[in-house]
């Protein structure tokens, strides 16, 4: 069993004011493995002023300091690597090549923003004046489950390389990993108060955060419906606010592409990190002409889709994180049935070979139209839809009819054609014949799938604001008086 009291404030392992116990479960087996004492609204006080504290020294190290602080803190993290991963397979349940990249993930993504920092120029020019980018203070930064190791690291990474101290709220689910983080941060000896760790519930804690004055910048990463809670909580403060959000994106899949390779692509991209992913592929549009072909090749490469023990090295899709994400997933195969899509693999209930925990049969419609309720909701579980469609036109009419607008995929032989697509589809990210990840590239989403962007310069300026100082340069010519006001 794992006993988890302790938060981290102001440099240091503090037993949380709150009492309230949380269960965590291994959801491979369904058992109760840990208990976290959770933080409440005066933790997060405390927390919040602490950052605060530390915001008016740290936001003047320059980047030599800042990036020497991110090393360290890559190197903490790197060190704990195993443990970390550890924890993901046992509370999170990632198919162990999954835990593996994520524990991973975690430490890359302190060393990319330590060189984002190297060539990032916080003053320049415009015009006659100089423009600074200014630190915005404390940064609220609130994760959800599914990544919560790679997330913490981030959207810290972005917040320090910029200057602003932080307060992070990291889901209540993933406290066995959040301790792992944290203890290696501590390692990494920043200065008191500069980040500081409070695991509690969302609507305790991450209002108290989305509310407190305080508080200048809110990071969250998180579903739809608890976004938009946190961008109307934030509006009375007017705190910047970037939102990484869900998904339902397409992965087009063109009449020339090669569907040897094409249907490897579309279903590690709807089955990655279990489905439960918010860049998950999970609506896959296969031109009609060349649809059964498409379903034969799909069909079969299910039926070797191992949806079972993370610690096997042949599952490539781990169990839902919970009871009730597990029975979200099945509700929405029931649903898929009765609007009457047709169901090609998988369906309700848990694979044949396992008796407990919270797996999910690798599930594919076909017949899907884009009015469907499994075409248009984030499913979060490996269910995925294939829709029929005509022409191009078609097809990107298709793919751009959502509310949401993450990430697309294409596939295709033809470089040309499939970046002429790529170019008018209304999402973040447009990867073709790739699922690779580019650190320096930005992140985020169009439309309901968030506000702003993650990684990369992008993420660093969502924790700066520009300000502008005229007359300390010598004028070219000289302009009229307050011509901005
Ligand atoms: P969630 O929205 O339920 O919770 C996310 C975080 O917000 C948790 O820490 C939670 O405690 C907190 N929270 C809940 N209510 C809150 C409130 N009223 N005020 C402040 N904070 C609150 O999401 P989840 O179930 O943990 O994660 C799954 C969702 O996250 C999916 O919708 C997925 O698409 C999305 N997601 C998006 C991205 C992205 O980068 N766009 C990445 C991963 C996950």
């Amino acid at each position: 069993m794992h006993d988890i009291d302790q938060i981290y404030i102001g440099g240091a392992f503090v037993t949380p004011h709150g009492n309230e116990l949380f269960e965590l479960f291994n959801p491979a087996t369904e058992k109760v493995i840990g208990r976290v004492r959770l933080a409440d609204k005066d933790d997060a006080r405390n927390a919040i002023a602490a950052a605060k504290r530390a915001f008016p020294a740290f936001s003047r190290t320059d980047k030599r300091e800042r990036i020497d602080m991110l090393k360290r803190m890559h190197a903490a993290v790197i060190a704990k690597e195993d443990e970390l991963f550890e924890a993901i397979v046992e509370e999170y349940g990632a198919p162990v090549s999954r835990g593996r990249w994520m524990a991973r993930h975690a430490s890359n993504v302190l060393l990319e923003a330590a060189k984002v920092l190297e060539d990032y120029a916080f003053v320049r020019d415009a015009g006659t004046a100089k423009v600074m980018m200014q630190p915005l203070g404390v940064a609220g930064l609130i994760t959800p489950w599914n990544s919560d190791a790679g997330f913490i690291c981030g959207k810290l990474a972005a917040a320090l390389a910029a200057g602003c101290t932080a307060v992070i709220k990291p889901s209540e689910m993933s406290a066995m990993q959040t301790r792992v983080v944290t203890e290696a941060l501590h390692e990494a000896g920043l200065p008191a108060g500069v980040f500081n760790i409070v695991t509690g519930r969302g609507d305790i804690v991450g209002a108290e955060i989305s509310a407190h004055p305080d508080v200048a910048k809110l990071s969250f990463t998180g579903s739809t419906v608890v976004g938009k809670t946190i961008l109307r909580t934030a509006a009375d403060t007017l705190k910047r606010v970037t939102l990484e959000l869900g998904g339902k994106s397409p992965t087009i899949v063109l009449d020339d592409a090669n569907f040897d390779e094409a249907v490897p692509l579309a279903l590690d991209a709807g089955f990655m990190n279990s489905g439960q992913a918010c860049i998950a592929g999970t609506r896959i549009l296969v031109p009609r002409a060349r649809l059964a072909e498409f379903e034969e090749k799909i069909v079969s490469a299910i039926e070797k889709t191992r949806s079972g023990d993370p610690r096997d090295p042949h599952t490539s899709i781990g169990p839902m994180v919970s009871r009730k994400q597990w029975e979200r997933v099945q509700r929405y195969i029931r649903i898929g049935i009765d609007e009457g899509a047709r169901l090609i693999a998988g369906g309700e209930g848990r694979p044949d070979h396992v008796g407990a925990g919270w797996f999910v049969r690798p599930t594919l419609f076909s017949d899907v139209t884009n009015d469907m309720t499994i075409a248009r909701e984030e499913i979060f579980g490996p269910v995925l839809s294939i829709i029929a469609y005509g022409d191009i036109e078609d097809a990107i009419a298709i793919a751009n009819d959502t509310p949401y607008g993450l990430q697309a995929y294409i596939a295709s032989s033809d470089a040309a054609r499939a970046n002429a697509v790529a170019s008018r589809i209304d999402a973040g990210r447009v990867l073709v014949n790739t699922l690779a990840h580019e650190p320096a590239a930005p992140f985020g989403g169009f439309k309901q799938s968030g506000i702003g962007r993650e990684y990369g310069t992008f993420g660093i300026e969502a924790f700066l604001e520009p300000k502008a100082l005229l007359g300390v340069r010598q004028a070219r010519d000289s302009r009229p008086p307050d011509s901005a006001c």
